[in-house]
């Protein structure tokens, strides 16, 4: 049994021989170590060099650095690390400062040594369950980071792994380090095997390729898969374009070789994309949408042999740039609306806030989704004036809301944030002028970030963040689950809200797995003192699964899809 370790900090030297007389047996069974230092510097020193401390006893005046300033600088070390003050000085104030600043309790001197050891065995119970609890989310987060980043079934990388990858190898060959190759893979044969076969053969078939395919390239090398029947090989040190034809001649070669199946051999043609590192695109995206538009033209045309991308294959691209030449002109002619989806309480069935969605209504394609055109927005930084218009647009309706529906429970607004409004100087300004031209609170407005974006620039984001809280404004993590779900993240940033990944409800059965995983999300969001948000609620069987979770708010079709402002008083009178 490792002995829980207690830091006592005070400069009372009797003290010491108190505790070590009192405490004699446990000390000696090795379930107490304690550690005596005089002042808060030292104790300082003990946390920063000594990892396993459990808990901290502390006096409040002492030379040096006193126990109150100790508390402050404590969570810089370990932000789980609880204190427990033990003072002369019992008196109110001094007892809530302590509080205020995270202490754990208070014992007033002269010490009694009976009220200490109950002390000592609530704070370190607390500490315990604590940790306990702790690592489970941790282990639940490394889960869905794994999920995030790899395929299921035949464990490779998935697409978001790869573009991160390709994204290396893009900076290296922009430096002239190495250069790099693209391989996209089509099997003609998998429809074939999954309608004729069925599911579990043509997963045998794909986590059968996957391993061909490994053993045909050098360990740096990246496979993934990116969809039903699609591989990707990231070629990262490539010295020229004869090794690429090689790669691709031996992976072909490879996947030509008949695969067993239920007792028959079934032999498929593939197709193979190339796209090599001298075209000159800046953007992962745009590598492996060159990859994939050659895989496509080698299907169309039948041909067996890799083809290598040429831009006559753009037409794809053109569209391309007539979208982003339309969107420059979409805010000016005003094509943009959003529309409204109800956050509800899923105890109450009360509304307590809308999401604003934005539309685009192109006046050749009709509604575009922002899914399709966010993308591009960000790549041509219209994202900035757009989201400025959303969030102003947006704190309009509820203003007008808000004066409407008099009875009804505050209600808040939340708007969607992208990387790129971050980073814009101008951004609190803006939201600061948007909030006071309205006389809005800033506790009306919620703003949903997705956890990628706050881990790009973790610092830059968190002073922004802290601003943003002073304002009362409200954070939420949007899509959470599809990202790094880091622990330290979530507690280092001041959030109030995580938004559950639809994907995660979506598959939300009794037997899944998926509803482990989203039971020791919402358990632990709650040890962390922050709401949760589901959403893509689209059946009662969901609904039900997540009230049992105790999941406080829902949002999805089975409540109400996004609204336009018009339809939304006569939604709130049913509600
Ligand atoms: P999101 O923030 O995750 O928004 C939720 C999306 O899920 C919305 O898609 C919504 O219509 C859809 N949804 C809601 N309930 C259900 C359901 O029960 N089932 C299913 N299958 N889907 C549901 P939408 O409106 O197409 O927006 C897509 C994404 O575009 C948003 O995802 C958000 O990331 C982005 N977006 C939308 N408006 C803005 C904006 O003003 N600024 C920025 N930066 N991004 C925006
Ligand atoms: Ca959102
Ligand atoms: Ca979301």
């Amino acid at each position: 049994m490792i002995p829980a370790k207690i830091l006592v900090v005070d400069d009372e030297i009797e003290l010491e021989r108190l505790i070590k007389q009192r405490f004699r047996k446990k000390i000696l069974a090795k379930e107490l170590d304690f550690i005596f230092v005089p002042n808060g510097i030292e104790a300082l020193e003990q946390l920063k060099n000594e990892q396993a401390i459990d808990m901290v006893l502390t006096d409040i005046n002492m030379p040096g650095m006193d126990g109150l300033t100790l508390l402050n600088k404590m969570t810089d070390i370990d932000q789980n690390l609880k204190a427990v003050i033990v003072s002369a000085y019992g008196d109110l104030p001094n007892i809530r400062t302590a509080m205020n600043r995270g202490a754990f309790d208070f014992i007033t001197k002269p010490i009694d040594f009976q009220d200490l050891a109950i002390t000592i065995d609530k704070t370190l119970e607390f500490v315990h369950r604590n940790k306990e609890q702790r690592e489970q989310l941790q282990k639940a987060l490394d889960q869905l980071r794994y999920q995030a980043f790899y395929d299921q079934l035949t464990c490779l990388p998935n697409q978001n792994l790869l573009l991160g990858r390709i994204r290396q190898c893009l900076e290296w060959s922009k430096q002239r380090l190495s250069r790099f190759a693209i391989l996209f893979i089509s099997l003609e044969c998998f429809k074939a095997v999954k309608y004729g076969l069925g599911h579990t053969f043509s997963d045998r078939v794909l986590i059968e390729v996957a391993h061909r395919v490994e053993n045909c390239v050098k360990p740096i090398d990246t496979v993934a898969r990116v969809g039903g029947d699609e591989f990707v090989v990231l070629l990262s040190d490539i010295k020229n374009f004869e090794e690429v034809l090689e790669k691709a001649a031996v992976i072909e070669e490879a996947l030509k070789q008949p695969f067993k199946v239920n007792g028959s051999l079934i032999c498929s043609n593939n197709y193979i994309g190339m796209v090599y590192s001298n075209i000159n695109y800046e953007k992962p995206e745009d590598f492996l949408r060159a990859a994939d538009m050659a895989m496509h033209y080698a299907k169309k045309s039948h041909q067996i042999t890799p083809v290598l991308f040429d831009v006559s294959m753009q037409a794809k691209t053109l569209d391309r740039l007539q979208l982003e030449a339309d969107l420059q002109e979409a805010l000016e002619k005003q094509q943009f609306f959003v529309k409204y989806q109800p956050i509800l309480c899923l105890e109450t069935g009360k509304v307590v806030s809308f999401e604003a969605l934005v539309r685009w209504h192109h006046p050749k394609r009709g509604i575009v989704s922002p899914v399709d055109f966010i993308p591009l927005a960000e790549e041509t930084g219209i994202i900035i004036p757009l989201g400025k218009w959303v969030l102003s647009e947006a704190c309009q309706q509820l203003k007008y809301w808000l004066e409407q529906f008099k009875n009804y429970p505050p209600m808040t607004i939340s708007v969607n944030l992208s990387g790129m409004q971050l980073a814009d100087p101008n951004f609190l300004d803006d939201v600061d002028h948007i909030l006071e031209s309205l006389s809005l609170k800033g506790s009306s407005l919620k703003l949903e970030i997705t956890e990628s974006i706050l881990v790009e620039k973790a610092q830059e984001n968190k002073d922004l963040m802290t601003q943003l809280k002073k304002r009362n404004i409200e954070l939420s993590i949007d899509d959470f689950g599809t990202g790094y779900s880091s622990l330290a993240y979530l507690q280092t940033f001041p959030i109030d809200t995580l938004k559950i990944d639809r994907s995660f409800i979506s598959r939300l059965t009794e037997k899944d797995k998926n509803l482990d995983i989203t039971q020791t999300i919402i358990t632990l969001a709650h040890s962390l003192d922050l709401d949760v948000i589901s959403e893509g609620v689209e059946t009662e069987e969901q609904l039900d699964i997540l009230r049992s979770l105790q999941c406080e708010y829902g949002q999805g079709y089975l409540f109400s899809p996004p609204l336009h402002p018009q339809d939304i008083p006569k939604f709130l009178a049913e509600h």
